[in-house]
């Protein structure tokens, strides 16, 4: 049997769209380009760890009322930023090995625009400078002294972000190093947080901001800076995030590979273990550290995934702000 060949006119009579005029056209084009089958509840927010619940709370209610994915984003984990009990991002975020607090931080949006600081010191929101990088330069991402110095002329103010009760937990760790204790090798306090919305519009973008590995060496910078390893968003797909150890996340481009899946048809969910697995398969099996992605797809899906055990996201819909596990991949 002959196969029938599907020309752009059988395909609109069989969608009942012949007789429509020019500009009704272009509507179907976009549909048939990828816009939203707004097949879940908009908008939507998923980010990582309990800290989540509350950046949800601030990104959900810039979407409810009608804002912008990226102004959501960017406010939502503004609120992590400066939240002094929270050790692992911006203010009170543990410091390096010297006792000195580094930050990294991304920002991507729907126009497939981004902006990256790493290694920034005394800023108490590196996601705000990242977006001003994105829209006040030509360039992608600034480090140390030169995104400092861009902060501080885009008006951003100097400030010790250093806190007693991380000063604290360094000087423990420092009088307690050596191989026999607990404290060696570092502990790995992987509470990063990367968030991606999806407005009412049904437009994506996504953030990711860290203080990074407690005690890391000085001028080491992780994942979360890094646009495809830490974060990525394609607007006509999904975004994706990632939290834990950022070398394995940069070796894999775990957030690209992540989008990726999703566009080769996998859901969130499928595309978060699929980028877990690859890792898996490129060490061998042989995993002892933590390592885990969010994502959330046009269609407003979400997938949220770990190497071992201990993930938690928070997942804000219209309805509800929840803390939720994530599945984990390898039982020990
Ligand atoms: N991904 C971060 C980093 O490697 C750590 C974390 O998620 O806490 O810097």
């Amino acid at each position: 049997m002959v196969k029938k060949i599907w020309t752009r006119r059988d395909f609109l009579q069989k969608a009942g769209l012949v007789g429509l005029g020019l500009s009704q056209l272009k509507y179907v084009n976009l549909w048939a380009k990828g816009r939203p089958s707004r097949r879940g509840e908009f908008p939507v927010v998923i980010s990582t760890w309990k800290h989540g619940l509350a950046a949800n709370t601030k990104a959900g209610e810039i979407l409810m009322a009608g804002g912008k994915a990226l102004d959501a984003v960017e406010k939502g984990v503004n609120v992590s930023e400066a939240d002094p009990e929270l050790m692992s991002v911006g203010y009170g975020g543990l410091p390096d090995e010297d006792g000195v607090v580094t930050l990294d931080a991304c920002i991507m949006g729907p126009d497939g625009n981004c902006g990256a600081v790493a290694f920034l010191q005394d800023i108490v929101h590196p996601i705000s400078v990242a977006r001003r990088v994105m829209e006040r330069s030509d360039h992608v991402m600034l480090v140390g002294e030169g995104a400092l110095r861009f902060a501080l002329a885009h008006g951003f103010k100097r400030q010790n972000l250093l806190t007693d009760k991380a000063r604290e937990r360094w000087l423990e760790w420092k009088e307690k190093l050596s191989d026999q204790d607990d404290w060696f090798p570092p502990p790995q306090g992987h509470d990063t947080i990367s968030m991606i919305a999806l407005d009412k519009n049904g437009d994506l973008a996504g953030a990711c901001t860290t203080s990074g590995l407690a005690f890391k060496i000085h001028g080491r910078v992780g994942d979360s800076p890094i646009i495809g390893a830490g974060l990525y968003v394609d607007n006509g797909v999904g975004g994706a995030g990632a939290t834990g150890r950022g070398e394995a996340a940069i070796k894999t481009c775990g957030s690209f590979l992540v989008v990726e899946e999703m566009r080769r048809g996998a859901s969130p969910q499928e595309a978060c273990e699929a980028a877990l697995q690859r890792l898996i398969k490129q060490r061998k099996g042989k995993i002892d550290f933590q390592l885990a992605f969010i994502a959330l797809n046009k269609d407003g899906e979400i997938g949220a995934a770990s190497l071992k055990d201990g993930l938690q996201y928070a997942h804000f819909t219209p309805k509800e702000n929840k803390l939720k596990d994530g599945k984990y991949l390898i039982k020990d």
